[in-house]
């Protein structure tokens, strides 16, 4: 018998991470930055407004008050994306809006609040005609209310400046790191790819959801269990779908599905009875058996020219599931280079006594995990209670579980108030 530490050890000593590929952007999402990222263009790459008002000299509205406005002769409009800009003169203002580059001359932005809106000018912009005044010039604004110079301006780099470090390698990339890479102009970058990894099932009593069920039938819930799992892990996954107990179709199946695959999952075949298909098959994979419960017959080999990892989990739809969070998520996140490769694991109160647990294996029962709250002071301790009960074809109450419940392999009982480990699951 392995322990669940030791085959947890032994397949992650013969999985590496995957090597780099340059990705689109959105094709990046989740994935690590291999590189370091530097800014080419310093952000913002150009002094602009941050108010819609007037970009105006700050000599000129520095006594400006309600009761003292200053009039400015408005010399034109300066819109977000203008490449020709006015020059601001004593006694001038430019009708600027937000984002639009701070014209020469000025040096401080009086929101648009804080004038009577202009008058005399013409319609604000857009496709005019081309006529020898400039946009939006001809009318004046009086401003009563100064600012100092720099007010409303966001300064050139003053969010990252040219040649700085935008992100280190080792960054994830979520919607916030890929915003940047935008808005500095990277198209790319060097990541590790997501893992492909094919997700099929075995037993010949298995009917896609959809089809009917004839005697002694059942739906096939684990190639989509874990094709979901995959994917939330991380991977692309590919489900292939049940494969029939023939030992050649099995791997015929699996030797045509090597091409796509980062890693390979199968469900089923992996115990001791008559059909055990994937130990049948499968000879470069190791068949062990485990201290856990459930999940106790695993398998893991690498398989093919490539060597690409195969983890072999039970049939039973909760063995299948807890295998996966504990053997298969690790994998998945090895292969994406992440830093952490484990579900959190936490100490809550178990609210209820559990009456037997098997001795020397370690068990998962699945739980309601719910975080402590409204406690003061005192460190914050969740508590947990069992859903449903060890049966490993409970699909039910694994669906209304948040958590698995760890039993140690030395504890055969647990009483209500005993604090444990708890995995939580998302
Ligand atoms: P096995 O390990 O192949 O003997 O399967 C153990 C139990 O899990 C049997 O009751 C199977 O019918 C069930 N089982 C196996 N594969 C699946 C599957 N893909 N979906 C649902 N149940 C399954
Ligand atoms: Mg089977």
């Amino acid at each position: 018998m392995w322990s669940v530490d030791e085959h947890l050890a032994d397949i992650l000593e013969r999985v590496r991470p995957l090597e780099p590929i340059e990705l689109k952007l959105l094709d990046a999402q989740g994935c690590v930055l291999v590189e370091d990222v530097t800014v080419p263009v310093a952000l913002p790459p150009f002094d602009n407004s941050s108010m819609d008002g007037y970009a105006v000299r700050a000599a000129d509205v520095a006594g400006a008050s309600e009761g003292h406005p200053v009039v400015l002769k408005v010399i034109g409009d300066v819109a977000a994306g203008s490449g020709r800009l006015p020059k601001v003169g004593p006694g001038q203002a430019a009708r600027i809006m937000t984002g639009a580059p701070l014209p020469p001359g000025a040096e401080t932005v009086i929101p648009v609040e804080w004038t009577d809106g202009g008058s005399g000018a013409g319609p604000a912009t857009g496709m005019r005609a081309h006529s020898a005044a400039p946009e939006g010039a001809g009318g004046q604004v009086r401003v009563h209310r100064g600012a100092e110079a720099g007010r409303h301006v966001r300064r050139r780099g003053s969010d990252v400046g040219a040649g700085e470090l935008a992100l280190p390698a080792g960054t994830v990339l979520g919607p916030t790191q890929i915003g940047l890479l935008a808005a500095i102009g990277r198209a790319t970058v060097t990541v590790r790819p997501r893992p492909r990894v094919v997700v099929l099932s075995t037993g010949s009593e298995l009917v896609p959801p959809g089809e009917e069920l004839t005697p002694g039938r059942i739906h096939d819930s684990n190639s989509f269990q874990l094709t979901a799992a995959a994917r939330d892990a991380g991977a692309i996954a590919y489900r292939v779908g049940a494969v029939a107990d023939d030992a050649d179709t099995l791997r015929s199946t699996i030797d045509d599905q090597l091409v796509r695959a980062d890693a390979i999952v199968t469900s089923g075949g992996v115990s001791v009875g008559a059909y055990d298909v994937v130990k049948e098959a499968m000879d470069e994979v190791d068949f062990r058996k485990l201290a856990m419960q459930p999940g106790k017959p695993q398998g893991f080999g690498k398989v093919g020219p490539d060597g690409i990892p195969l983890l072999a989990l039970p049939g039973n739809p909760v063995s299948a599931y807890v295998s996966f969070e504990l053997f298969v998520r690790p994998v998945i996140r090895t292969l994406l280079g992440l830093p952490s490769v484990h579900r959190t694991t936490v100490r809550a109160v178990c609210t209820e006594g559990i009456a037997s647990s098997p001795a020397g294996r370690r068990q998962f029962l699945r739980g309601w995990y719910a975080p402590e709250t409204g406690a003061e002071g005192g460190p914050a301790r969740g508590t947990v209670t069992p859903v449903g009960g060890a049966g490993s074809h409970l699909v039910k109450a694994l669906a209304h579980a948040n958590a698995l419940i760890v039993i140690e392999e030395d504890a055969t009982e647990v009483a209500p108030g005993t604090e444990l480990d708890v995995v939580l699951l998302g």
